[in-house]
């Protein structure tokens, strides 16, 4: 509990807020001059993390989701609502608890409001706290409350009993209600178009997807900065902005939406002066979501209101270039805009060019707009002049020409004179009210009695102009419907239009989407390492999937050969061609692909609690479990987190199961060179290598992605890249030739004698091929430290300008070196 002064208290709600806070709101809700003892106060809102309005505890281009979930034992329920912009979103499945997960993990929300049932789960909120890093807050409706907010749903939404047709749905958006009559406590006008979607309708991404194909922020920092969305949003609006984020989490599954979309992406690559027109309208549109949301909240401003009719003016021009634009898609989206022509006028009408921050103050309303205000206006004019007319008149009068009169909040209006002209005042002229150090202050009646009518026609009139100004703003609000519908139509068209400049710049090409089953990529790109590359070079690569005998690439290569870059770069063609987007490729096409299982890099989930490997195993796990033929499956160095033998083993199982039931897509890298092997035995797996050559015994990365598996690791190759001492390197190229030696010569003594766990037998035949091919090509001859420095020394030897003393010499030396 505390008391800030009003004006400051945003700063201290904010960093409340930030901490996971909810902060109760406490006003007078008497006048102070008419309440007997103590004014009364109340809590007139609840600011919390889900549902804060404030400008300045939101960013422009996210939304901020306040997630209300319900459950009946089996099947879950979740709205998903922002205040700020009046989105509400509804939807119903059952599905594992790990899917439910993602879903709520889409609308990263700051908040999750769980329903009584669920909120006992404690395997529910830990995962809500510890992943998504979300408050939680229990809640549900008072039994006694609960008819009334009933009751009041198809009233709070349109068609809601239409949309809300289960009792699952009745019990979420009742939730939801419940908890935002609770906190906001006032009528909440722009939330009230709810949209029930399905799941299933969209490419699923679940979280560890989004994060490893860096999809809106990247793995390491968590920037937005090299992330897709950070490539893609090159939208002129806040309101796009915010769209494109939502159309990457949720790509579409419907062939002819991708392709609408497409259409519009090429109209505007088909007709720059278009596409240059349409950007500069659109830079002049204001956040009209937010500020919809804010008028019918009542938090807008008079500069919101500006800003409003400022965006909308705007709106006839867009309409008619769209119109005029000769491709029927934009045309049509060109003649549903609302012009809200008499939002416009009204605004432009009632509200002054450049008004005050505080709607208080007066200084808002335009002149002519009501003749009341005029009038109080005139009167304060008149008054002032009045004055003027008056210090004239005293000063011939008196003689006095520093006579001045002034006006402070206190005294009011006053006559000043200087102690020098003191003696020039006539006897009883004036009343004397105050005396200074050099001067004395007078008044008169008959100027007070005009300060009485100048400071009441003022006071007058900024109560007045508050009172129009409110008027305006509740019939604005009224048509905050349209002015929503219009909001989403910019985003959209605007996000298309980014799409087109990202394909203009990058040279991007239109996939050919298609129900089919193939993925077929002719020179792709991975649009974002392609991007930051200093000198913008990147090495395109092909890649064919399909349904018979290409539904798996096994990809091998040394490490930092391209690999997962490779296997990225497929998926997030894919997610940018059901988006709607272009793609970064000479040629692309692309069978619809439903969801997407990455396991890419080993990144510890300490906060979660689970090691590496373990990530690894339950990535895995789900992509086994829930894929379908038509998924994308990414499995980059399964395996790797655990001993060779064991990584080794797990690699291959899991390859066969994929092959042999999920039947899905699937890129899988492996350093384990050994498993090319498998592309003889399971029919659909095709071996491709990340292509490097050799050059003076240093390995040379060329990125490309070739038929044929990788004839061996390059592993201490790289270390030496990296700068490993020599000492380290020579000594593991020595363990290797030694190991490799060990593994002959075991192989030779005879049957294989398992180790502790007995799972080398799983690799018995191929790891004699191992070593049979790894033999000749590492050439790395077993010899300790001192006979190749023996060998160096004999190597280096100028035989032929040394004396024969000098050759016994040598010997000696290299004698001693090998005994
Ligand atoms: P791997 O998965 O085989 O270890 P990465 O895919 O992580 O290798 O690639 C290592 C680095 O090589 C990347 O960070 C990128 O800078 C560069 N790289 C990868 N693929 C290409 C390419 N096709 N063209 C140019 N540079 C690439």
């Amino acid at each position: 509990m505390c008391g800030v002064p009003f004006h400051s208290a945003h700063t201290y709600v904010e960093r409340l807020i930030e901490k996971g806070y909810k902060v109760a709101i406490c006003e007078q809700v008497e006048n102070p001059a008419e309440a007997k003892g103590v004014v009364r106060r109340e809590v007139v809102r609840v600011i919390t993390p889900g549902t804060v309005m404030e400008e300045n505890m939101l960013v422009d281009q996210e939304n901020n989701f306040l997630v209300v979930l319900s459950g009946n034992g089996q099947d879950m329920a979740l709205a998903a609502a922002d205040l700020s912009t009046g989105e509400c979103h509804v939807t119903q499945w059952s599905g594992s608890f790990d899917r439910w997960l993602d879903e709520v993990s889409s609308y990263q929300p700051r908040e999750v409001v769980l329903d009584e049932t669920l909120a006992s789960q404690s395997a529910l909120r830990q995962a809500i706290t510890l992943r998504l890093k979300a408050v939680i807050t229990p809640f549900t409706p008072d039994p006694a409350e609960e008819s009334g907010i009933l009751e009041a749903l198809p009233r709070q939404f349109e068609r809601f009993d239409e949309i809300c047709d289960t009792p699952l749905l009745r019990r979420v958006a009742t939730v939801l209600l419940g908890y935002l009559t609770a906190t906001q406590k006032r009528s909440l006008g722009h939330l009230t178009r709810l949209r029930r979607y399905d799941a299933r309708q969209y490419m699923v991404l679940d979280e560890s997807a989004r994060r490893n194909l860096e999809l809106t922020v990247t793995l390491g920092e968590g920037k937005r900065k090299g992330s897709l969305l950070w490539l893609l949003d090159k939208t002129a609006t806040a309101m796009g902005s915010r769209l494109i984020k939502k159309w990457l989490d949720k790509p579409l599954l419907e062939l002819g939406e991708i392709q609408a979309r497409q259409d519009v992406v090429q109209a505007f690559l088909d007709d720059w002066i278009l596409f240059d027109e349409v950007t500069d309208l659109l830079k002049q549109v204001y956040d009209l979501e937010r500020l919809a949301a804010r008028i019918s909240f009542g938090s807008a401003n008079a500069r919101d209101l500006v800003s409003l009719k400022r965006s909308l003016s705007v709106i006839p021009d867009l309409r008619r270039l769209l119109i005029e634009a000769g491709c029927p898609r934009l045309r049509k989206s060109g003649e549903s805009l609302d012009e809200c022509a008499d939002i416009r006028e009204l605004v432009e009408r009632a509200i002054v060019d450049d008004p005050p921050v505080s709607v208080k103050e007066g200084g808002m309303i335009r002149e002519g707009y009501s003749d009341r205000l005029d009038e109080l206006r005139n009167i304060q004019k008149d008054g002032k002049s009045w004055i003027t007319s008056l210090e004239k008149k005293e000063r011939e009068e008196t003689g006095i020409k520093s006579l001045k009169i002034g006006y402070n909040r206190v005294f009011g209006y006053y006559i000043e004179v200087t102690k020098s002209n003191l003696h020039l005042v006539p006897e009883g002229r004036y009343i004397r009210k105050q005396t200074l150090a050099n001067a004395e202050r007078y008044v008169t009646p008959e100027l007070k009695e005009r300060e009485e009518r100048i400071l009441h026609a003022a006071e007058k009139s900024v109560e007045m102009e508050y009172e129009l100004f409110t008027n305006v703003r509740a019939k604005v609000a009224k048509e905050v419907l349209r002015l929503q519908e219009l909001a989403g139509k910019v985003a959209e068209l605007d996000v298309l239009r980014a799409f087109a400049q990202v394909a203009r710049h990058y040279g991007y090409v239109r996939p050919v989407v298609t129900r089919g089953d193939r993925l077929y990529i002719k020179d792709g790109r991975h649009p974002v390492v392609e991007a930051v590359s200093p000198d913008g070079h990147f090495v395109a690569n092909d890649v064919e999937l399909d349904a018979n005998s290409r539904r798996i690439l096994l990809v091998t290569g040394p490490n930092m050969a391209g690999k997962s870059t490779f296997m990225r770069q497929v998926a997030l063609i894919a997610v940018m061609a059901q988006i709607g987007s272009y793609v970064p490729a000479a040629e692309a096409e692309v069978g619809i692909i439903d969801r997407i299982f990455t396991r890419i890099g080993a990144a510890d989930d300490l906060i979660g609690g689970r090691s590496t490997f373990m990530v690894e195993m339950t990535e895995t796990c789900r992509a086994l479990k829930e894929a379908t033929p038509r998924s994308l499956i990414l499995l980059d160095e399964v395996g790797r987190g655990t001993s060779t033998y064991d990584g080794m083993a797990l690699a291959q199982a899991i390859v066969e199961h994929i092959h042999d039931r999920v039947g899905a897509k699937t890129l899988f890298s492996t350093h384990y060179h050994e498993l090319t092997r498998l592309e003889g035995q399971l029919k659909d797996l095709v071996n491709v290598h990340a292509r490097c050559v050799e050059r003076d015994g240093k390995v040379v990365f060329l990125y490309r992605i070739v038929p044929g598996g990788a004839d061996r690791s390059y592993g201490i190759h790289v270390a030496e890249l990296a700068g490993l001492p020599q000492e380290v390197i020579d000594r593991a190229r020595n363990l290797l030739a030694d190991l490799e030696g060990a593994d002959r010569e075991s192989r030779e003594d005879g049957p294989r004698t398992t180790p502790e766990n007995g799972q080398l037998s799983l690799f018995d035949d191929f790891v004699s091929e191992t070593a049979a091919t790894v033999q000749p090509a590492s050439a790395v001859p077993v010899l300790s430290q001192e006979e190749r420095e023996a060998l160096r020394a004999l190597r280096d030897f100028d035989l032929m300008n040394k004396t024969p003393m000098d050759c016994m010499l040598l010997i000696h030396e290299l004698k001693k070196k090998l005994n």
